[in-house]
């Protein structure tokens, strides 16, 4: 789960890392408002889950409340990389010196946390990575042992910190570990980490990217998660722990395990249908968790056929049949369901099945093609 800068900011400076953190706003007016509280020049910077915003327009300075306004008004509605802009930032602007790079990363091949830094910072650091990968200074943390003072020196000498920023740095980055470590986080970057022309030391910009697994225990993020991109259909199968993303055609989907979830897909294209979702149930798959499905993917119209494809593994196909059942006997609907149980107790399933009067199919192919059969008989385009 990824942070806005302003979330990731806010997190900084509970840590204790120096941050100016103005104030968000969704309309000019706003803008303009943040603005005079806040006190000009400031900077207004779009809030998207995407970088390069500087490249793209989406971060400019203000001299004026009025100014503010007129900014924000170019940069909300703005398309970054797939991301519409609907919310900014106001900071209070500040003269930069120097632009350094630093973030600390999951390195799952070496299972320890990375810190990078680079005197290049401000830039893609990907493409300093390629241009100049020597321009970056690696420090991989023993979780044994913790952060070593001494791998804060490496770093600073390494980006060639002069040595009276060394404190404000090395501080800086053991707050940065502290927020990497108590947001679960697989990523805290500072880029740029800025010397202002009077020497101060401030996270400029910021982003964190949380474990999305770790949510359960961090309930104070996980709160504040931004959710504006998904249709209430994606919404509810979030709350209810399914992996779903809404799609445009009439076959609904529902299997176990994605990987399955998206073969299941590609066969009811390779028949000439369109599925309406992709959605996996994940493992287990108990009967309220099957109906909560079911409900999710009935309550779209457009859904002329159900197509479910279970592979029975540690999920045994009896307690999914019996949860299919139970699910239908609770939702009114005249949607035919074609199901398909393989693995665990498939022959257990298919009894259930038979005498609930569900189509069914031996083979995925089988099954796919008279869902496929079904949407188009009943009017799918
Ligand atoms: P990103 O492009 O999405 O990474 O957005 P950043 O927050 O990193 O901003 C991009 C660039 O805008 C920074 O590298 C700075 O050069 C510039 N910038 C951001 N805030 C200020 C500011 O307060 N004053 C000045 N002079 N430049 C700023
Ligand atoms: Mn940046």
């Amino acid at each position: 789960m990824d942070l806005f800068e302003y979330q990731a900011k806010r997190l900084f400076g509970a840590h204790g890392i120096p941050v100016k953190l103005g104030e968000v706003a969704r309309t000019p007016d706003e803008a303009r408002a943040a603005a005079e509280r806040i006190g000009c020049p400031v900077v207004v910077k779009a809030q998207v889950l995407t970088g390069g915003r500087g490249k793209a327009g989406g971060v400019k300075l203000a001299a004026t409340p009025d100014e503010a306004a007129e900014k924000a008004r170019a940069i909300l509605g703005l398309d970054i990389k797939g991301h519409t802009v609907k919310l900014v930032l106001v900071d209070p602007a500040v003269d930069i010196a120097t632009e350094i790079y630093v973030a600390i990363t999951l390195d799952r091949a070496a299972r320890r946390a990375l810190i990078m830094a680079s005197a290049e910072g401000g830039m893609d650091i990907e493409q300093v990575a390629v241009e100049k990968p020597d321009a970056i200074v690696r420090v991989h943390i023993d979780p044994a042992v913790g952060l070593q003072p001494y791998q804060l020196r490496q770093l600073a000498f390494g980006i060639g910190l002069p040595a009276a920023h060394h404190a404000a740095f090395a501080d800086l980055v053991t707050r940065l570990h502290n927020v990497f470590e108590a947001a679960d986080a697989t990523l805290a970057e500072v880029n740029p980490l800025i010397l202002t022309t009077t020497g101060e030391m401030l996270a400029l910009d910021g982003k964190v990217t949380v474990d999305a697994s770790a949510l359960y225990r961090q309930s104070a993020l996980a709160a504040d998660r931004y959710d504006g991109d998904l249709t209430d259909a994606e919404r509810a199968a979030r709350d209810a722990g399914l992996n779903y993303v809404d799609l445009d055609g009439s076959i609904g989907c529902l299997v176990n395990g994605a990987g399955l979830a998206m073969a299941s897909m590609d066969v009811i294209k390779l028949f000439g249908g369109e599925p309406a979702n992709f959605l996996d149930i994940g493992g287990g798959a108990q009967a309220d968790k099957v109906e909560k499905a079911l409900r999710i993917i009935l309550a779209d119209t457009r859904v002329k056929a159900v197509l479910i494809n279970i592979f029975g593994g540690i999920t045994r196909g009896d307690e999914v049949a019996r949860g299919i059942v139970a699910a239908l006997g609770n939702i009114a609907t005249d949607v035919p369901f074609v199901v398909r149980i393989v693995g665990t107790n498939a022959e257990a399933a298919q009894t259930i099945l038979a005498d609930a009067k569900l189509h069914s199919g031996a083979t995925l192919a089988e099954a796919a093609q008279k869902a496929v059969q079904l949407a188009a008989e009943r009017g799918a385009a």
